[in-house]
């Protein structure tokens, strides 16, 4: 029955499991502090005194129940809003309780919101400072009369009979000795009952870094042995179409960045071997002229490739771009989206069966279901960092060696995910823009302001550039969203007339052409604004044009932000960024604004973003097994990441195949732990 609801409420399925559920934090029973000492600045305590009074007090909503508490030095208020009837069975005016809990300042009272508490027995007498472990409960086990305290008795019963054998080292024992690493068994022990808070913390510090050193060893394993075993096509020369693009069509030099990339790309698809690389580029870094290039190399050794981008506005666009700068050149490039007609759809997927295409832009999910190709050599995903494992898997059954693949981040992430999230890929970092471009000015506007914005968008217009107005996709209602921007089109309508200015819209509503039909119009520059929802922020390039307004800013994620304002300061004119809000935006939406407004460094971005959100909200992340750390946190223990990271890959590249007598533990335990966490599907 117990051991039913630990499973249910816990994730407790065995005593490793029970082990591996390390206390929140450890109380040490001999430091109780007065009342009175409590001071605004107090952040948590630890309390001793007798219950003199408790009451239910509000209505239904507000219902809270408030009690008091009394030592020698003063009194302190204590306060739930939720499972009140519980507590209050178990509340006995007259009895002394052991109070922890977070302090506040309620009506210039000292007060604990839902308190831990217990029943208060003295320390005992000269006993030394015993620190008890706090283990995670829920209501439901504490309502059975399972709290933290009866875990913490299962824990000591367990330790009681635990060898060190049983908590076998899985570290190599000389990287113990040069971190200084506590051992794995000392590890447990003072993980649960330490015996001072130094050794809590280093029980800490190694438990945190065996998380991330396992992970690494795993992921830096899955990497080798792809890189070893899976063959892939050589691109063995660089030829004609590449140079030719090069040298005469290119209309730029490509920068020092954008160079150094290729010439990664170029060195993993030599050697024969099969290339997965992660290119992570900011905003306007230029990674499409890469990715062309990166093409051109697969043409000139015979082999087709493919594009596929997130939505059929940006396929389309790539598709334009790389055709008109191919225009002299013969290679045969198809569009394909979910839009293509049928007719030409035939033409298509005929053409890559008998190689007379040899570049096809599409749509993910239409090159991922339709398409077989004669010969795939290079896949490159587009603006998306949430290409898996199996989708990528899906994309070898097209050809007999599996392709090349090349997935291109839509904004930068930061690099301890990277690390985890992607650690089986390779990487590049195309952290440099092109020459000339000027950073884009970035401002916080409410609403009340808005009058001055339309001034100011005018007189851009006049100057010839043109203007985006975006506003939020509302998750919950596609119908609210829909209204919000036809507002909102009505509303710029009437600050910028027609015929005078010519507006474009464009939203998930519209038929596919309709929506090309207008994008296409304001990439002309037939007209001067767009007003559209979130379908823009991916990838589009309209260089003349120099504002972006953000309606209800609030309402965007830092990336989406990001990849927002990426649409201006394409060209070389000076852009703007306009974030306007209603006045009424959480802390977060705040922190967001004012760090949009301090930098356009996606990298620095993508940090902030990551230390506001966590890891469990990245987009794309959630799902990842690297990143289910328990002790560890990729935003807090960066430099152990760090570590973790170095040390793995050098004991990898040195022992592939974990052969060495002094990594057999470590291999044991890797093996013992394969069926527990599906890592073995990776690759
Ligand atoms: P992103 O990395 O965001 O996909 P794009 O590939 O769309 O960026 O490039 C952004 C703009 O910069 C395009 O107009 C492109 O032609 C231009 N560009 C790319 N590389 C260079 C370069 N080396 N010098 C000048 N302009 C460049
Ligand atoms: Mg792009």
């Amino acid at each position: 029955m117990r051991a039913d609801l630990l499973k249910k409420e816990l994730n407790i399925f065995s005593f490793r499991d029970l082990l591996e559920l390390f206390p929140n934090r450890h109380i040490d029973k001999t430091q109780v502090s007065p009342i009175r000492s409590i001071t605004p600045q107090t952040d948590y305590v630890q309390v001793a005194g007798t219950l003199i009074s408790y009451d239910t007090i509000g209505d239904k909503r507000n219902r809270r129940l408030v009690a008091q508490l009394r030592d020698k030095s003063g009194v302190l208020e204590l306060a739930w809003f939720q499972g009140i009837n519980w507590v209050t069975k178990n509340l006995n005016i007259g009895s002394d309780y052991l109070v922890f809990g977070r302090t506040g300042f309620f009506n210039g009272k000292p007060q604990i919101v839902h308190p831990e508490m217990e029943p208060y027995v003295p320390a005992m007498a000269g006993g030394k400072a015993f620190l008890e472990p706090v283990y995670p409960s829920t209501e439901k086990l504490k309502a059975r009369g399972l709290n933290g305290r009866q875990l913490a008795k299962f824990t000591q019963a367990l330790f009681t009979q635990l060898q060190p054998r049983d908590i076998a080292e899985n570290i190599p024992q000389p990287l113990i000795d040069k971190l200084g690493l506590m051992n794995r068994y000392e590890a447990w022990r003072n993980m649960h009952f330490p015996v001072s808070p130094q050794a809590y913390e280093a029980a800490l510090k190694r438990c945190k870094f065996e998380e991330l050193f396992i992970a690494q060893v795993r992921l830096n394993l899955v990497r080798l042995q792809r890189n070893k075993m899976s063959r892939g096509v050589a691109f063995e020369k660089v030829g004609e179409l590449f140079n030719t693009l090069y040298s005469k069509y290119l209309p730029f030099e490509l920068t020092g960045a954008q160079k150094r990339v290729l010439k990664e790309i170029r060195s993993d698809t030599g050697r024969g071997h099969q290339m997965n690389r992660l290119l992570q580029g900011d905003v306007g870094s230029g990674k499409t002229i890469v990715a062309l290039l990166s093409m051109l190399l697969a043409a000139d050794n015979g082999y087709q490739s493919c594009i596929m981008a997130p939505t059929e506005i940006l396929a389309q666009q790539h598709y334009n771009s790389i055709s008109e700068l191919l225009k002299e050149m013969p290679v045969e490039v198809a569009l394909l989206t979910g839009s293509t007609r049928t007719a030409e759809r035939k033409r298509i997927l005929q053409g890559l069966l008998d190689d007379t295409i040899h570049f096809v832009i599409g749509t993910h999910a239409v090159i991922e279901d339709t398409v077989q190709f004669r010969n795939l050599g290079l896949v490159i995903v587009d603006e998306q960092h949430r290409f898996g494992v199996a989708q990528r898997a899906r994309l070898w059954e097209k050809a007999e060696l599996p392709p090349h693949v090349l997935v291109m981040t839509a904004t930068p992430i930061p690099r301890t995910l990277a690390m985890t999230a992607y650690g089986d890929l390779d990487y590049s970092i195309m952290d440099e823009l092109p020459p000339g471009r000027q950073p884009v000015a970035t401002v916080h506007r409410y609403e009340t302001a808005r009058a001055g914005v339309m001034d100011f968008v005018r007189t851009e217009i006049e100057k010839g550039r043109q203007a985006y107005f975006i506003y939020p996709l509302i998750e919950e209602s596609e119908k609210l969203s829909y209204e919000d921007l036809m507002q909102g089109y009505e509303q710029v309508k009437s600050f910028f007339p027609e015929p005078k200015y010519r507006i474009s819209m464009v939203h998930g509503r519209q038929p596919a052409e309709q929506k090309e039909t207008n994008m296409e119009r304001f990439v002309k520059g037939d007209t001067h604004i767009m007003v559209s929802t979130t379908v823009i922020e991916v990838g589009v390039n309209v260089p003349n044009a120099s504002v972006m307004v953000i309606e209800s800013a609030e309402k965007f994620g830092l990336s989406q932000l990001h990849q927002l304002r990426g649409r201006v300061g394409r060209g070389s004119e000076k852009s703007f960024c306009i974030l306007l809000t209603g006045g009424k935006a959480s802390k977060e939406a705040r922190e967001r604004i004012k760090i949009m407004c301090a930098t356009n460094d996606g990298f620095v971005i993508a940090e902030k973003d990551l230390e506001i959100r966590g890891p469990g909200d990245i987009e794309g992340t959630r799902q990842s097994g690297a990143l289910n750390f328990k002790v560890a946190s990729i935003v807090n223990d960066k430099g152990l990441l760090e570590l973790a990271r170095t040390e793995a890959e050098s004991l990898v590249n040195e022992d592939t195949e974990l052969k060495m007598a002094i990594n057999s533990p470590l291999k044991e335990f890797l093996q013992s732990q394969k069926h527990r966490n599906g890592w073995s599907k990776i690759s």
